[in-house]
């Protein structure tokens, strides 16, 4: 027998996530994504600043909330750190009808979850004038190969640089 108690139900503590990150509700592809809710859902959608050193935000599956790493905030590059709430917000409204975030049985690169998700994020990084070669740059992540970054590319219509 083990003589110590470990709790096995235990609350992550949730933020309001318009407390933290400000204007995101004026923004106009926020818009489309929400549509005439945009700032409804943003001011009940909750944010959970994590501690992992690895992966940057993410939506949790159980709830919708965002998750955001502190050590991304504190490091990451702002223009990126702004598409990816971009990218997560697609996810907040997929997760709201009802759909699968997180289908492992599709490539990542494939997934339409994710290829919609990229598409506004795409869209929203052509309209604050970055280039096809930072957008290229952007997509670069340590969980996908050069090469599906390529065809995640390809996809979305992003000229591919060397
Ligand atoms: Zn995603």
């Amino acid at each position: 027998m083990l003589n110590v108690t470990i709790p096995r139900d235990v609350k992550v503590k949730l933020e309001n996530f318009m407390d933290h990150f400000k204007g995101f509700e004026k923004v106009s592809i926020v818009k489309e994504i929400f549509g005439d809710d945009a700032e409804k859902v943003l001011s009940e959608l909750k944010v959970e600043f994590c501690h992992f050193r690895k992966g940057f935000m993410w939506i949790c599956d159980d709830d919708g909330h965002l998750v955001v790493s502190v050590c991304y905030l504190k490091r990451g590059n702002e223009r990126d750190i702004y598409l990816d709430v971009i990218h997560e917000f697609v996810h907040v409204r997929q997760f709201m009808d009802g759909k699968e975030l997180y289908d492992d049985h599709i490539d990542y690169v494939k997934r339409p979850t994710e290829i919609e998700a990229y598409e506004f994020t795409v869209r929203e990084a052509r309209r604050i004038g970055m280039t096809d070669a930072e957008i290229f740059e952007y997509l670069k992540t340590d969980w996908i190969t050069a090469d599906e970054e390529k065809k995640l590319a390809k996809t979305l219509g992003v000229r591919i640089s060397k």
